[in-house]
């Protein structure tokens, strides 16, 4: 098992992550903790850059793997956090990164566990920014239900109702005809992704940043 670190908060669904913001520190030593960072094995690749949570900054710089060292698993982009953003990290990995020990390439499906990294951020966290993001996900819950209505009374409109019901268990609406969905169900009302468009808006605001 590795310890996860330097994993950030990515969508309103992920809470218990940090954001890069609340972990800022006047530490001397994170440049060259970032050196370490910047060496280590990849144990991840991933299609897309990683994009940075302060300053938007979705370059190259920011990675596409996660790397390790044997014990530790951070994302590619972490080195960027503590150069740029003076971002903190845990004092047990800082000791064991600057002790330089031997890399070793963990097995292939070895996992991660956040639990230390999460316990050790959960008291810095800024209250401002957890009230933020709480905020933001009821917006996002309020537009993505609007979204949702609107999408059902589109799907009545285009196709009409039917005399059946709805096959969808404990559902005692009327299917669209030519279906055996009601609008509410149809296989495409189960994915909600396209009703939380706002979603990553909501999240650059909640965190402050510009809007790219
Ligand atoms: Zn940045
Ligand atoms: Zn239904």
């Amino acid at each position: 098992m590795l310890h996860g670190i330097g994993f950030f908060i990515e969508s309103l669904r992920d809470p218990n992550l940090p954001a890069p913001q609340e972990l800022v520190v006047d530490e001397s030593r994170l440049h060259a903790v970032a050196n370490y960072l910047d060496h280590g094995l990849i144990h991840e690749r991933y299609r897309g850059h990683s994009w940075c949570r302060v300053c938007g900054n979705n370059s190259e710089l920011m990675g596409s793997t996660d790397l390790t060292d044997g014990v530790w698993l951070w994302p590619a982009g972490l080195s960027h956090y503590l150069r740029c953003h003076s971002v903190g990290l845990p004092e047990d990995f800082i000791i064991h990164a600057l002790a330089k020990p031997t890399f070793t390439q963990p097995a292939r499906d070895a996992v991660a566990d956040f639990g230390l990294w999460i316990e050790w951020s959960r008291p810095r966290r800024s209250q401002t920014i957890r009230d933020a993001i709480s905020l933001a996900q009821l917006e996002d819950g309020r537009l993505a239900a609007i979204a949702r209505t609107e999408r059902v009374t589109a799907n009545r409109a285009k196709f009409g109702q039917s005399e059946a019901t709805c096959i969808r268990a404990g559902c005692e609406e009327r299917a669209l005809k030519g279906m055996v969905f009601c609008g509410n169900h149809l296989p495409e009302m189960s994915s909600d992704f396209a009703f939380r468009s706002q979603a990553h808006r909501l999240l650059l605001e909640a965190l402050q940043m510009p809007i790219q």
